[in-house]
């Protein structure tokens, strides 16, 4: 039995016997974890806060190898996010963050990069007074280049011209943004979007999260943005089709 340390964000908790909670971890070096924090429902727990979802902390546990469920030994809190729980709109989109990343995540291989994505989104859903959806749209975005299907969104796919008429076409089946010109057998499975929309595609992409959340998007935009990265995301990984927090989001 190894012990490892590692930093690691609490995507979900569930209760187990009478005192004890199991916890589902993205860890910043090995994976998805299932962490079993004995006594951890208990009023004199030495985890006091530590193990709720969102919460950032260090984590000591033994490992085992071929072993589901791997045991706790100790948890410290680095950041509780608690700006995220005090609204609902911001609480939502963090939800769907917590979620998507549960579900595209498999097995112990290391992410450091979407450990940093995570991290950065929550903050920013933390503090922001505004649009907390550019948070998801962001993180959606930036999901999309991590995994290896960086929506291009700059020029037109086919004809390769910068984008500069008002009619657009996102092709679900190639991920690409297609300009009205462009045949319409490219254009078999397509959404139409608008100008803005497409400018800010362009934006997520090339964001680095810094002022994400001063980025004016008009509400039909913004419905259009999540449909475009939601259906995106959602060809190329079939772990995306129902998400729970869906109905929350009042985007679609
Ligand atoms: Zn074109």
């Amino acid at each position: 039995m190894a012990i490892r340390q590692t930093e690691a964000i609490v995507l979900k908790t569930m209760t187990y016997g009478e005192t004890s909670k199991i916890l589902t971890v993205l860890s910043k070096d090995h994976g998805k974890i299932s962490l079993l924090a004995k006594g951890a429902r208990d009023t004199k727990s030495k985890y006091g806060g530590s193990l709720e979802p969102f919460t950032h902390i260090n984590v000591v546990y033994y490992e085992k190898e071929g072993r589901e469920l791997q045991y706790l030994s100790e948890a410290s809190v680095l950041n509780g996010f608690l700006g995220i729980p005090c609204s609902l709109e911001r609480l939502y989109p963090a939800m769907a963050v917590l979620e998507v990343c549960s579900r595209v995540v498999h097995g112990n291989e290391e992410h450091p990069k979407l450990f940093e994505l995570v991290r950065q989104t929550l903050e920013g859903l933390s503090k922001t007074s505004k649009r907390p959806m550019n948070g998801l749209l962001y993180f959606m975005a930036q999901l999309a280049s991590l995994l290896g299907y960086r929506l291009e969104a700059e020029r037109c796919s086919h004809c390769l011209h910068l984008m500069e008429q008002s009619n657009f076409k996102f092709n679900v089946e190639y991920g690409r943004v297609v300009c009205g010109a462009c045949p319409p057998a490219l254009q078999s499975t397509t959404l139409t979007l608008t100008k803005e929309t497409v400018a800010i595609l362009a934006q997520l992409n090339k964001s680095n999260g810094a002022g994400v959340f001063n980025l004016a998007i008009s509400e039909n935009s913004g419905r259009e943005v999540f449909r475009v990265l939601l259906k995106h995301l959602q060809y190329h990984l079939d772990e995306l089709t129902s998400l729970n927090t869906l109905p929350f989001l009042n985007a679609s």
